[in-house]
C-alpha cells in the first residue's frame, strides 16, 4: 500500500509546482481520490494518508462501501445518476457532480427537502459533444442554470466536465479553457442560488492541464491507486 501514499505525496507536490508556476494557491485545489473498484482497506489507507475527498461513479458501490469507510471524508458522486437512485445517496454525498437533466434536479431537490437539507450540485457539461458521455451541451448551460436556480433543495456550486481521452493531453486544453470561460461568465451573472465555487475537471492523464486552465477540483483514480481491476467487483 506504500505506493498509494507515495502517489498522494507526488501528486500534491506536482499540484504545488503547477500552482507556484501559475501564481495560484495550492490550498484552493481539491483533490478527489476516485475510488471506484478500490477496496475499502486501500481507501481507508488513503484517507489516513491525507485524502479528504473520495469520488465514486456508482450508487451501488457507495452503498456497499459506506459503512466501512472512515467518517472524516467527503463523498462525491461523479458518475451518471439515475433519478430512482437519488434517495439512497442524498444523505451520504457532499457533492453531486453529474446533474444533467431537470428531472434529476427536481428529484434531488425533492429528496433533499424531505431530509431537511439543501444539496450541493455541479452541472455536468459535455463540452466536446461526445456521444458516449453524459452532460448537457455547452450552449444549454445558461438556461439550465436559470432553471436549476428555482429548485429550493439544491444549490448549484459549479461545473464539471470529462474531457475526451487524448493520447496527446494538450488537446484537452481547449476543452478546459472553454468551460472556464463559461464558469467565469456564470460567476459574474449572479443567478440566485447559482454560485461558481467548484470547477471539477481533470483526471490522472490531464489534471495538470486542467489546473493550468483554471480547474480547482481534480478527480484522480489510477494516479493514486494504480490500474483498476474490474474483476474484483
Ligand atoms: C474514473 C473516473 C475518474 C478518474 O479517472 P482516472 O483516469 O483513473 O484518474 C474521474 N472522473 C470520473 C467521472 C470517473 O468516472
Amino acid at each position: 500500500m506504500q505506493e498509494i501514499k507515495d502517489n498522494i505525496i507526488a501528486i500534491s507536490r506536482h499540484i504545488s509546482d503547477i500552482c507556484v508556476k501559475k501564481g495560484k494557491d495550492p490550498d484552493n485545489i481539491t483533490v478527489i481520490a476516485v475510488t471506484k473498484t478500490v477496496d475499502t482497506d486501500r481507501i481507508n489507507y488513503a484517507i489516513n494518508n491525507g485524502i479528504r475527498n473520495i469520488g465514486e461513479n456508482k450508487v451501488q458501490e457507495i452503498m456497499a462501501k459506506y459503512e466501512k469507510i472512515e467518517k472524516n471524508v467527503n463523498w462525491h458522486l461523479i458518475g451518471h445518476l439515475q433519478t430512482n437512485k437519488v434517495k439512497y445517496i442524498i444523505d451520504k454525498v457532499a457533492l453531486i457532480h453529474s446533474v444533467d437533466s431537470i428531472g434529476l434536479a427536481e428529484e434531488i431537490s425533492k429528496r433533499a427537502g424531505k431530509a431537511g437539507i439543501q444539496k450541493d450540485v455541479l452541472m455536468q457539461v459535455n463540452v466536446a459533444q461526445e456521444e458516449t458521455k453524459f452532460g448537457i451541451e455547452y450552449e444549454e448551460i445558461d438556461s439550465f442554470a436559470e432553471q436549476l436556480s428555482r429548485f429550493p433543495g439544491i444549490r448549484v456550486k459549479g461545473l464539471m466536465t470529462i474531457a475526451p481521452y487524448y493520447e496527446d493531453t494538450e488537446q484537452a486544453r481547449p476543452v478546459f479553457r472553454r468551460l472556464k470561460e463559461k464558469y467565469d461568465t456564470l460567476a459574474a451573472a449572479g443567478i440566485p442560488n447559482v454560485e461558481m465555487k467548484y470547477l471539477s475537471m481533470g483526471m490522472t492523464n490531464d489534471y495538470v492541464i486542467a489546473i493550468e486552465e483554471g480547474s480547482n477540483m481534480v478527480r484522480i483514480g489510477t494516479g493514486i491507486f494504480g490500474a483498476r481491476n474490474y474483476d474484483l467487483l
